[in-house]
């Protein structure tokens, strides 16, 4: 334990935020840089090493936070980054947008504010990237199998890093035209710059990992060439079917699903565009969702000038404490403030839409919304509760249904799906298909980024052993377990 004291002496103090009306002007992240560096090792200190750290199981990937809490401390930043690598392969990713489970698990939570986990996280690995620290790990040895991974988000590139050490040869295929999944398109720049997935890229490319762009596995090409030129496959094809609002009026033109009007934005910044195809600027926006995805639309929009921003949840808003059913050490569903809502807009709570009205061009320029409560188990609506409000661009972001089958790819692997519509798999993150693996989102349902890459690396394991009947790689999750999805 690093500092017996430091949990009673020091407060808690989070990554400071720069001034609204400063960053709304820019698509850079919204952090002020480098401020917690002069904080982070105080911070380290309050970690308790309580003897039994539930944050490991708040954790997905049981990330070692005691040990390299203690190393922050003592600004040992080579041995943090050793051990925060011995976990986590994109540290970078989870300490800018994970909603750390492992705070909500942390044991000096109980009665304290937790200890920033994940600010002591992005600074360790922020640190190890300023000073060379991470350098490609290239192997020893190759097996002289192959590998073919689909869909490089987090998911994939956490089974291929794995694979490429472990010795065999890995090819990534993805169907956009960069690598990165969500990470690339889903997620704006002002949640994380998209330096960071480049330069993992580079360091993946140097250790022998392969990556084809625009390549759709299925469409492009046919399931059976790649089972038959690869002795195993990781599918980590993400859960990218966007939920559907069937009410009069889908039709009208600026009704978008949020991953039609986001990755738009993302390729601006990219340099692909001058200006966005789809802009929220001068506009009424309607976000429909209240979730992440729904909060990076309120954030984009704010970006692009829009006249107002409205974000509608048909759920009630949740409370700002842990009530009796989400106690201590469950991953609580709470109220939050993102980063996008300290920027404006309203949010609207218990709300369902009736139908859009559109102009005479077939325009989207309102929304009609009435209340909604839970009656006896159901959602009903309110009589007398319904309102129209100015929308010239929707959005709609209220989840995902599942893997794409629109290219034929499940059907050509002959993949059994669960009751939930994602990619059936046991303990190894097998599926029914020999020599067939699935990781991530495909297999789990829309999850987070931890999560997908704690099963890019179990699945990677899985591969590992199914090619050589063993493995070194780390420990698999349990691929059921769906208690901290969120
Ligand atoms: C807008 C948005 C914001 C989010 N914000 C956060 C956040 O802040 N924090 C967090 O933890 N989680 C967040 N999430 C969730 C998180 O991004 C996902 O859980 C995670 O990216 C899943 O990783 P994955 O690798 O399984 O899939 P994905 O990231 O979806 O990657 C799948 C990839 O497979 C490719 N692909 C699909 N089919 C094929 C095919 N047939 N051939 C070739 N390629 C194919 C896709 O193009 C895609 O690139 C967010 C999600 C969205 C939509
Ligand atoms: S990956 Fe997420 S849950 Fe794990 S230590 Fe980092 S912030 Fe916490």
């Amino acid at each position: 334990m690093a500092d017996p004291k430091g949990f009673l002496t020091t407060g808690r103090e989070v990554a400071e935020t720069r001034p609204v009306e400063e960053r709304v002007k820019d698509w850079n992240e919204v952090y002020v840089p480098g401020s917690l560096l002069p904080i982070i090792s105080k911070q380290a200190g309050r970690c308790m090493d309580c003897g039994i750290p539930f944050c490991h199981n708040g954790c997905p990937l049981g990330n070692l936070i005691p040990e390299w809490n203690d190393y922050a401390y003592r600004e040992d930043w080579g041995a943090a980054s050793e051990r925060l690598h011995a976990t986590n392969n994109f540290p970078e990713f989870t300490g800018r947008l994970c909603p750390a489970p492992c705070e909500a698990a942390c044991v000096l939570g109980i009665n304290q504010p937790a200890v920033t986990i994940k600010n002591v996280e992005v600074s360790i690995i922020d640190k190890a990237w300023d000073s060379g620290d991470v350098t490609p790990q290239p192997p020893e040895r190759l097996s002289g199998k192959t590998v073919a991974v689909i869909g490089s988000g987090p998911a994939g590139l956490a089974a291929a890093q794995q694979l490429t050490r472990a010795g065999h040869t890995v090819v990534v295929y993805e169907r956009a035209d960069r690598i990165g999944g969500l990470l690339r398109y889903g997620i704006p720049e002002f949640k994380m710059e998209k330096v960071h997935i480049n330069r993992r890229i580079e360091q993946m490319r140097a250790e022998g990992t392969k990556f084809r762009t625009e390549v759709e596995i299925g469409k492009d090409m046919p399931a059976d060439a790649l089972r038959r030129r690869y002795d195993a496959v990781v599918v980590a094809a993400g859960s990218t079917v966007s939920r559907d609002l069937p009410v009069p009026g889908r039709e009208l033109n600026g009704i978008h699903f949020a991953m039609e009007y986001l990755p738009l934005a993302n390729k601006v910044q990219e340099g692909d565009f001058v200006a966005p195809p789809i802009t929220a600027e001068g506009k009424h926006v309607v976000v429909i969702g209240g979730g992440d995805t729904g909060a990076d639309c309120v954030g984009t929009a704010h970006r692009q000038g829009a006249a107002s921003v409205t974000q509608l949840e048909i759920m009630p808003r949740p409370g700002e404490e842990r009530n009796a059913n989400q106690p201590w050490p469950t991953f609580p569903m709470l109220y939050k403030v993102t980063s996008a809502h300290e920027e404006g807009g309203e949010r609207v709570y218990s709300v369902s839409t009736t139908h859009f009205e559109g102009d005479e061009d077939g325009n989207v320029q309102a929304l009609h919304l009435v209340e909604v409560e839970f009656k006896d188990g159901k959602l009903e609506q309110k009589p007398g509760t319904e309102r129209r409000i100015p929308a010239q661009l929707v959005t709609l972001a209220m989840g995902f249904t599942g893997i794409d089958r629109s290219n034929g790819m499940v059907e050509q692997f002959g993949l059994d799906l669960d009751d939930r519509g994602n990619v059936a798999r046991d303990a190894d993150f097998a599926t029914n298909v020999d020599g067939v693996f699935v990781a991530g989102d495909a297999g789990r349902g829309q999850s987070l980024i931890v999560w997908a890459i704690a099963e890019g690396r179990s699945a990677a394991r899985g591969v590992d052993r199914y090619l050589t009947g063993a493995s070194a790689l780390p420990a698999p999750i349990r691929p059921t377990d769906r208690a901290l999805t969120v």
